[in-house]
C-alpha cells in the first residue's frame, strides 16, 4: 500500500499493462540498452533466427517486464511468462519448456529465485535446446531427452550478483537497467496521460516527476493519484496545483519522500543530533523493525545522499539537514 513502493501488486499491474509501450522506439530513456537491444533483434530478424538471451537486470519497476513484451513483438513471436518462485519444482519448469514453439520468448522474472534442480534443467534447455525428462523413481529412473524448438529466454533480476556463474554465462546478452533522470520520467508521464486521454500540463508533469524516484512504475502510479484529485477535488485540469494539491494529500513530498522516509531522517536529526546512531534505536524512535527502516526506507534515502551508513551507525548529510529546514548542530549562528 505505499504510494512510493517500487512493486505492484496484481491489480496495479493489470492497470499499468494500458501504460506499456509496445516497441522498442515507444520505450523511454534506457538509451544504452536500447541501443544494444536494438542490435540484437535486427540481427537476429536479418538471419532469421531467435536472438542470444537476454538477461535484463535493475531494480524493481523500470520496465524489465515492459522490455520482455517489447522484444518477443519486436520478433513478432509468443511472449509465455513466468517466474522464479512461481515454478517450485524442476518438472514446472520442464511442463512450460515442452510447451514452447520455435522462436518463443520465454520471459521469467525473478530469476534469481529459481530452485537449484530448475536452474540445472534450464541451463541445459538454454544451451543445447534439451530437457531430460525423467521417468520413473530411485534407481529404476532414467532421463528421456528430449528436443526443444529454439526459443529466447528473457530473464529478469533485481540482483545480477545473487545468479550462479554458469547461469549468468548462458545469457548472450545483459542489459542493466538504471533510475531514469526527471527528464525522462516527465516524458514517460507525459505519454502516460496521453494514453489516459487526460491533459497533463508540463509544470505537472515536472512536479510530478521529481517526486518519482526515477521509477516509471511510481510515476505513472503517481499521474493515476494526480488524475483522481483533479477530477473530484480539482477542476479537472492536471496542472501544477492539481498535482502539488493530489502529493500533499498523499504525503509526497517534493523529492519523494513519504512520511517513514521523514520520520526517520527527522529522528536522525532531531533526537540524535545527527547521529551515529544504531539501526534498531533509529527504528525503535520511528516505531517500525529494524528491517522496515533497512529495506524499505534507507536504501533512497542512502541513494539521495540524505543518510551516510558508518560503522559507528547511521548519519545525517548536511543536504537531510537542508531538505528538513533544520539547522545543523556546530553551524554559526546567524
Ligand atoms: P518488476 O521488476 O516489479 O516486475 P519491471 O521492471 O518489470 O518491474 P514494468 O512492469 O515493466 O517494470 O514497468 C512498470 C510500469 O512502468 C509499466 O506500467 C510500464 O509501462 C512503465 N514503464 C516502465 N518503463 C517504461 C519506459 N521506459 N517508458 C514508458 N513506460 C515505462
Amino acid at each position: 500500500g505505499r504510494i512510493v513502493a517500487p512493486s505492484a501488486d496484481e491489480i496495479e499491474r493489470a492497470a499499468e499493462a494500458a501504460l506499456r509501450p509496445k516497441r522498442l522506439d515507444d520505450f523511454v530513456g534506457q538509451q544504452v540498452v536500447r541501443d544494444q537491444l536494438s542490435l540484437v533483434l535486427q540481427a537476429a530478424i536479418a538471419r532469421g533466427n531467435p536472438p542470444d538471451h537476454v538477461l535484463l537486470s535493475g531494480p524493481p519497476g523500470l520496465g524489465k517486464t515492459t522490455l520482455a513484451m517489447i522484444i518477443s513483438g519486436e520478433l513478432e513471436s509468443h511472449l509465455r511468462l513466468t517466474s522464479g518462485p512461481a515454478i517450485q519444482h524442476a518438472g514446472d519448469l520442464a511442463a512450460v519448456l515442452s510447451s514452447l514453439e520455435e522462436g518463443d520468448v520465454l520471459f521469467i522474472d525473478e530469476i534469481h529465485r529459481l530452485a537449484r534442480p530448475a536452474e540445472e534443467l534450464l541451463y541445459v534447455a538454454m544451451e543445447d535446446f534439451r530437457v531430460d525428462v525423467v521417468v520413473g523413481k530411485g534407481a529404476g529412473a532414467s532421463a528421456i531427452p528430449l528436443a526443444l524448438p529454439r526459443f529466447t529466454v528473457v530473464g529478469a533480476t533485481t540482483r545480477s550478483g545473487l545468479l550462479p556463474a554458469p547461469l549468468r554465462d548462458r545469457f548472450g546478452f545483459t542489459g542493466h537497467m538504471d533510475y531514469y533522470s526527471p527528464q525522462e520520467l516527465e516524458r514517460v508521464i507525459l505519454r502516460s496521460s496521453g494514453l489516459l486521454g487526460v491533459h497533463l500540463d508540463h509544470a505537472a508533469a515536472h512536479e510530478i516527476a521529481g517526486r518519482s524516484r526515477g521509477t516509471p512504475r511510481i510515476a505513472n502510479r503517481l499521474l493515476r493519484r494526480v488524475r483522481d484529485w483533479a477530477q473530484v477535488r480539482g477542476d479537472g485540469k492536471l496542472d501544477l496545483h492539481a498535482a502539488k494539491s493530489a502529493l500533499e494529500v498523499y504525503e509526497v513530498d517534493p523529492i519523494g519522500l513519504d512520511r517513514l522516509d521523514r520520520a526517520v531522517l527527522t529522528a536522525l536529526c532531531t533526537r540524535f543530533g545527527g547521529g551515529p546512531v544504531g539501526l534498531s534505536t533509529l527504528a525503535m524512535t520511528v516505531g517500525e523493525e529494524a528491517e522496515t527502516v533497512e529495506t524499505v526506507a534507507e536504501p533512497y534515502l542512502v541513494r539521495e545522499g540524505l543518510v551516510g551508513r558508518t560503522p559507528r551507525g547511521r548519519v545525517a548529510t548536511l543536504a537531510a539537514w537542508e531538505h528538513l529546514g533544520l539547522t545543523p548542530p556546530g553551524s554559526a549562528d546567524p
